[in-house]
This record gives C-alpha cells, sequence and structure tokens, in this order.
C-alpha cells in the first residue's frame, strides 16, 4: 500500500490564495499531523472520521478545506478559468450550507470566530452564524432569514429554530460533528438523530473527536458512507504535558489549592471541580484567603459564562474556576496549568480537561488532587486511558493513611408545612427547569452525583518535589 506522506507546506493541498494568505497571517507555518491527513479527504468530498489529540489543529483541519470547497476559488485558480461568480454558490433565504453540531455555547463561538479568521479574504463573502440555547431565539431567527454558508450550532437550539421554520437544509452539502463522543450520547444522542433525519442523504460528514469510546462506534458507522478513518495514535499530546497526582485529605483540599496557586508562578490556572456549587463554593473559599477567582457554569446567565471566558482567555482572570463546560474544544492560548479540584467522572473528559494546556506544543501542567474517595477512580481513569502516574504529595499537606471522618453535617431546619413556601419551591423549581437547555451544560451531567467512594490505601505516595523510586502500581 502506498504510504502516506505529509505535505510539508500548506500550498501543498491547492489552497486558493485567500485561503493560503489568511493561514500565513494566522502564523501557522506547517499543517499539522491530522490537518495533513484530513484537509485532503474533505477537499476530495469524501467523508472523514478523525480521532485527533486535544489541542492539535482539528479544527483548521475542517474549517479550511470546508471554506475552499464553499468558495470554489481554489478550483477557479487551479484550472486558470476566469472567475463567473454564481450567487447560487452562496446560501439563499433560510438556507445552510455547512453544518457544524458542537455541545456547547462556547464553541460554537469559538468556531464561529476560526471560520470568520479564515475566511476574511475570500469574495464574495461567506456567511457564518452560530446559534445556542440559553439566550433569546428572535435574534437568531432574523439573522436566518437571508440564510447562512455555515451554521454553528448547539443540537437543542437548532431544533428549536427547526420548529419555528427558520431553517430548512435543501442546500446543505456538509454535517460536520464535533466532539462526538459527547455528542453521539446520553441526551445529544436523541437530538443528533432527530436533526440527522432532516438532512438531505446525499452529503458529506465530518466527525471529530478526542476520544472514540467503544460504545458510539457502530452508531457512528451508520452515519458515515465508506469513511477516511484517521487516528492519530496517542489520546493526549504528551510530549509537552507534564501531568502530577496528588494525594491530599479532603478536608484540606482547598488549603492545598491556595498553597499551590500561592506557591506557583503560573500565568493562569484552569481548575475543574464536577459541581457547579462547588465552583461557587471554591471561588468564596479562595478570595477569603485573598485569592481572586471567577466561576463558569451552566447556572450562570450565558453573557456572564461568555464574560468569565473571554476575560480568561484575554489574561484579564488569572483564574478559571469551570464545570466540564469549559472541558472540551475551549482553546485558551498557552494556558500553562489546569488543576482537577476533583476527578471527572468519566475517563475521557479527564482527556478533554488536561487536553485545555499543553496545546500546540506549549509546555502545560496537568494537576489531580485525590482525596481517599477518588483513590480508585483515579485507577479507573489510567487503565482506560492507559497512563500510569506516581501518586505524590506535597509537604505538610500529606495524606493520611485512613481518610478522616467526613464533616459532621448541620442540622437541617425543620420542614416548614404552610403554603406559602410550597409555592416558593415549585416557582424555583419551575425555573430551574426552564433555565436547564438540555444537556448543552456538560457541568449538570455529574452534578450531584455521587463518585467512587471505593476506599484504597496511599500507595507509595512521594513529596511534591522529591521523587521516590516507587511505583504506583
Ligand atoms: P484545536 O485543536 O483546533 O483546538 O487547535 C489548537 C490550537 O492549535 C489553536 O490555538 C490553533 O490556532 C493552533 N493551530 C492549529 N493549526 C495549527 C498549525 N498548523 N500551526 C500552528 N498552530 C496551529
Amino acid at each position: 500500500m502506498k504510504k502516506h506522506q505529509p505535505p510539508a507546506q500548506f500550498s501543498s493541498f491547492s489552497f486558493s490564495s485567500a485561503i493560503l494568505s489568511s493561514i500565513a497571517d494566522a502564523g501557522f507555518k506547517k499543517p499539522t499531523d491530522v490537518q495533513c491527513k484530513a484537509i485532503p479527504a474533505i477537499m476530495s468530498g469524501k467523508d472523514v472520521l478523525a480521532r485527533a489529540t486535544t489541542g492539535s489543529g482539528k479544527t483548521a483541519a475542517f474549517v479550511l478545506p470546508l471554506l475552499d470547497n464553499l468558495s470554489n476559488q481554489g478550483l477557479y485558480e487551479r484550472t486558470h478559468v476566469a472567475r463567473q461568480f454564481n450567487p447560487a454558490e452562496r446560501a439563499q433565504h433560510n438556507a445552510v450550507q455547512v453544518l457544524v453540531l458542537v455541545p456547547t455555547r462556547e464553541l460554537t463561538i469559538q468556531i464561529a470566530g476560526i471560520f470568520n479568521q479564515f475566511s476574511k479574504n475570500i469574495q464574495p463573502r461567506i456567511s457564518c452564524q452560530s446559534v445556542y440555547g440559553g439566550v433569546k431565539i428572535n435574534p437568531q431567527m432574523m439573522a436566518l432569514r437571508s440564510g447562512t454558508d455555515v451554521l454553528i450550532a448547539t443540537p437543542g437550539r437548532l431544533l428549536d429554530l427547526i420548529e419555528n421554520n427558520a431553517i430548512h437544509f435543501n442546500q446543505l452539502k456538509t454535517l460536520v460533528i464535533d466532539e462526538v463522543d459527547r455528542l453521539m450520547k446520553g441526551d445529544f444522542e436523541e437530538e443528533i438523530k432527530k436533526i440527522s433525519k432532516l438532512l438531505p442523504n446525499k452529503r458529506q460528514n465530518l466527525m471529530f473527536t478526542a476520544t472514540f469510546p467503544d460504545s458510539i462506534r457502530s452508531i457512528v458507522r451508520q452515519v458515515l458512507t465508506d469513511p477516511v478513518v484517521i487516528n492519530i495514535d496517542s489520546a493526549i499530546e504528551t510530549s509537552e504535558l507534564d501531568q502530577h497526582v496528588v494525594t491530599v485529605n479532603h478536608n484540606r483540599k482547598n488549603d492545598l489549592l491556595a498553597y499551590l496557586l500561592n506557591e506557583n508562578d503560573w500565568q493562569q490556572v484552569l481548575i475543574f471541580c464536577s459541581a457547579k456549587k462547588t465552583c461557587d463554593n471554591l471561588v468564596i473559599k479562595l478570595k477569603k484567603r485573598s485569592i481572586e477567582a471567577v466561576a463558569m457554569h451552566g447556572n450562570k446567565e450565558q453573557s456572564a459564562r461568555m464574560k468569565a471566558l473571554q476575560d480568561f482567555k484575554s489574561g484579564k482572570t488569572r483564574i478559571l474556576i469551570a464545570t466540564d463546560v469549559a472541558a472540551r474544544g475551549i482553546d485558551i492560548e498557552h494556558l500553562p496549568c489546569v488543576i482537577n479540584f476533583d476527578l471527572p467522572r468519566s475517563p475521557n473528559d479527564y482527556i478533554h480537561r488536561i487536553g485545555r494546556t499543553a496545546r500546540a506544543g506549549s509546555p502545560g501542567q496537568a494537576i489531580s488532587l485525590i482525596a481517599h474517595h477518588e483513590y480508585q477512580h483515579f485507577k479507573v481513569i489510567e487503565n482506560r486511558n492507559d497512563i500510569r502516574l506516581e501518586r505524590e504529595q506535597v509537604a505538610g499537606f500529606e495524606a493520611d493513611e485512613i481518610a478522616p471522618p467526613p464533616p459532621v453535617k448541620q442540622k437541617k431546619k425543620p420542614k416548614t408545612n404552610n403554603k406559602k413556601s410550597k409555592k416558593r419551591k415549585l416557582a424555583a423549581k419551575q425555573k430551574n427547569k426552564a433555565k436547564r437547555t438540555s444537556a448543552e451544560d456538560t457541568g449538570s451531567v455529574y452534578a450531584g452525583k455521587e463518585q467512587n467512594h471505593d476506599e484504597q490505601k496511599t500507595v507509595n505516595p512521594q513529596v511534591w518535589g522529591k521523587r521516590s523510586e516507587s511505583n504506583t502500581d
């Protein structure tokens, strides 16, 4: 079989000059691995299934060839035919040509930004819009009236727009599903199935994911036709990533976190918690120790979520504390450190979380703080992701051999039985229900669910900085 020889330059892909100039403006010198493999396949109209490392440039791997296909300009340049623009090459009323489905609101906006960045020199302009829940639908319906060449959407809001006749798919050429492992299971799976049924059968399908669990293999195969399968070997770009796991008593986690934040001169830190409430509590607890942090999770208003992320991306905020809503796809340039304050339920989400650092060749650290009840679960994460890490300890915060007793719970106030309080509770419940926008807020998936509480003894922990020779298994 002929071995795939990656081209050393973007110019080898015969992109149009408009795209090549935007690639140069972005400062991209060479295509990454996934780009080398995906770009020619997408340009030739094939279906693609790509498992690409987090931070490996997978967004540009589909954005660049799709823009080239949409503009047709490369084709004219290659064949030296004078450009005769046909208005039918652009989306007509309420139509869409490329549909990109993603699990979170933040990702829709981020990916729209990348389409806009690389299409800026293309004439006539290629239009791009993002739609997501948690905000009013009317402005999105208005914006879609004249059609959009590229639409980036969360599944729930897209279905709402379809119900309102705000969008049709007569002109659809390509469906992209990013973060497939998240979108092809749980609450999203049904929504994706509904959407797929409304799309024309003859279309190009592109699927991208950093992790590819067995559970989604058959359903993915049903959607794709004779796909080019791209498998970038390791699930994590390990070369620049320095992973640590630190054992600590559960009642000292806050102190240890504050200590690490004070002792290390990380320019920015992204801290993950599994529950929305933990994020908010942690902001308060750090503030008491004079450390400023901002929380971001699914219970926050959309504008607050966007601001939190924007301020973090621009470097205005040093510490962002988030649920898994920030775990997928979010690209923060040169983020030096990710801390798992508690562990994600799913071993896949561990990969997504730590993939926020050590991106595009930058170095990064990922530190997981694990208390006794998380020892067993971390072993599961290691086994599933085929990694082995030494258990470390930080001097002054060493975990005891046996877990300290849980905090004594405050006695709850006796329940009042009056009508007013019942009404208030019902109103709050309804408000919360309305706020929930299906599974868009990935943080909610874990909230309130107990993690694995199997208790295990610490296995050869070592004190931070003084590495022991011991093995952990
Ligand atoms: P992604 O995996 O799509 O989230 O991309 C991760 C980061 O890599 C982003 O900051 C991109 O701007 C950057 N990137 C993508 N492709 C390249 C490339 N060919 N050369 C340098 N950086 C890139």
